[in-house]
């Protein structure tokens, strides 16, 4: 394939992206399924109790398999993972199938168009040392690989997923220290991410993790790293502003890309009438962003007065929750909130990364004419269009093109962003490689 057409994909989960077939067949070749891990929960959320010993003869036809295995309805972030449970369960996680994997992946990938990949693997944080380091030697394998058959046609980079409550300063230093160590990590790993459950976990908290990681990548290029961060995608715990407001404060304090940043997109209007109850932290923090940022935000239409705002933050001081009407006033301060965090991000060098298939079924966006990438696209804001997990949504890169032309974007700007998205990588992005040498 000629590479002018092909697609740049930067945000997918490695091992959310097996089809049901393949993933059928690695779990027949599993000696030791850990079932535990995908039964209860499953059981629990779906209300079908699974046999495991009679698993394979049960879900023997593709299309049973794909019944249980794809998440391709609206649900919320625990209906998704009941399902990559099941990815978690078949799979051996070994080194050998990494590298497997990240081969057959990259090829796979390519047949359907992608000729630039980046794909984030997750560890256990139990994992040690040795098992961390060959795990991801073997993905870097495994794309070497793969580019060498395909006579460097299609390129795949590796990008790690950090525990978001765990010691990421350790981890990053754990990495960095793999890619002194060996060649092969050096070349193909090339970012850090964030992922999993982000409720309870503001960006405040990386903030100084962020500042460490723009501090090495100029002291170092050679090895520098982005920085992917999944924000505002799912936000059950908080209102749309101070959603919004993470995605602000993500962009700013120096995540390369944002994952989904959906809140700062979604009409409002989809939580008129509702009741959103959040941590007074959250409304703290929110009161006190539009209060220090007030004659800027003003600017953008109709904005509850100071007085208001100081007289709210007095008010929770001593309360541990907030509960949050969500009236007509509310959603147009929501509004006009929205409308400067894109200006403000639009002045970042921050890429969104939006994946159509993944925000109508997880992000349970519900109505598309107010998808988030209509208005990001309105406001000039840079994005990509990416597969997230295309194995598990039974989806590919030119569907999720498709997809955001389904939602009303315009093909001329989609031809824009597909071109874009190869100067939109992590090599790129954190400073490793000057844009003009990223040919494929
Ligand atoms: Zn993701």
């Amino acid at each position: 394939m000629d590479s002018n057409l092909g697609f740049a994909d930067l945000h997918n989960h490695l091992y959310g992206s097996l089809k049901p077939e393949l993933l059928w067949k690695m779990g027949l070749e599993n000696p030791s399924p850990r079932w535990e891990i995908f039964t209860k929960p499953f059981q629990e959320l779906y209300g079908k109790s699974i046999d495991t010993k009679t698993f394979f003869e049960d879900y023997k036809s593709l299309e049973k398999f794909k019944s249980i295995y794809l998440f391709n309805h609206q649900g919320p972030f625990p209906e998704f993972q009941a399902k990559f449970n099941l990815i978690i369960a078949l799979s051996k996680f070994n080194p050998d199938e990494i590298k497997f994997v990240s081969k057959r992946i990259t090829q796979d990938q390519y047949e359907e168009g992608v000729t630039f990949g980046e794909y984030r693997i997750m560890y256990s944080p139990l994992d040690t040392y040795d098992g961390i380091y060959s795990k991801t030697l073997a993905s870097c394998e495994g794309f070497e690989e793969a580019e060498s058959e395909l006579s460097g046609r299609a390129r795949s980079r590796l990008v790690v997923s950090l525990h978001r409550d765990g010691d990421v300063f350790k981890e990053y230093e754990m990495l960095k220290e793999m890619m002194e160590k060996n060649s092969l990590i050096r070349k193909y790993l090339v970012g850090l991410d964030f992922c999993y459950i982000e409720e309870g976990f503001p960006p405040k908290d990386k903030k100084e993790f962020l500042k460490e990681i723009q501090k090495d990548n100029k002291a170092e290029t050679s090895t520098a790293l982005t920085v992917l961060y999944h924000v505002g995608e799912s936000f059950q715990d908080k209102t749309l502003l101070s959603a919004t407001r993470w995605i602000l404060e993500s962009a700013e304090w120096g995540a390369h890309r944002l994952g989904h940043a959906i809140a700062m997109g979604l009409d409002p209007n989809a939580y008129l009438g509702k009741t959103v109850i959040e941590p007074v932290s959250e409304r703290y923090d929110t009161l006190k962003f539009e209060l220090d940022h007030w004659e800027d935000i003003s600017n953008y239409g109709e904005f509850p007065s100071k007085k208001r705002l100081e007289s709210e933050l007095d008010s929770i001081r001593h309360k541990e929750k907030v509960e949050i009407s969500v009236t007509e006033s509310m959603v147009s301060e929501t509004k006009v909130f929205q409308e400067y965090c894109m200006d403000r991000i639009r002045n970042t060098d921050a890429i969104i990364e939006s994946c159509p298939s993944s925000n109508e079924y997880i992000g349970m966006v519900r109505d598309k004419a107010h998808h988030p990438l209509i208005r990001f696209a309105r406001h000039n804001l840079k994005f990509t269009i990416s597969t997230d997990d295309p194995g598990i949504f039974g989806t590919n890169i030119r569907e999720e093109y498709k997809k955001a032309e389904a939602l009303g974007l315009d093909p001329d700007l989609l031809e824009k962003v597909r071109k874009e998205s190869f100067f939109y990588t992590s090599e790129i992005l954190s400073g490793r490689i000057r844009p003009e040498e990223k040919v494929v």
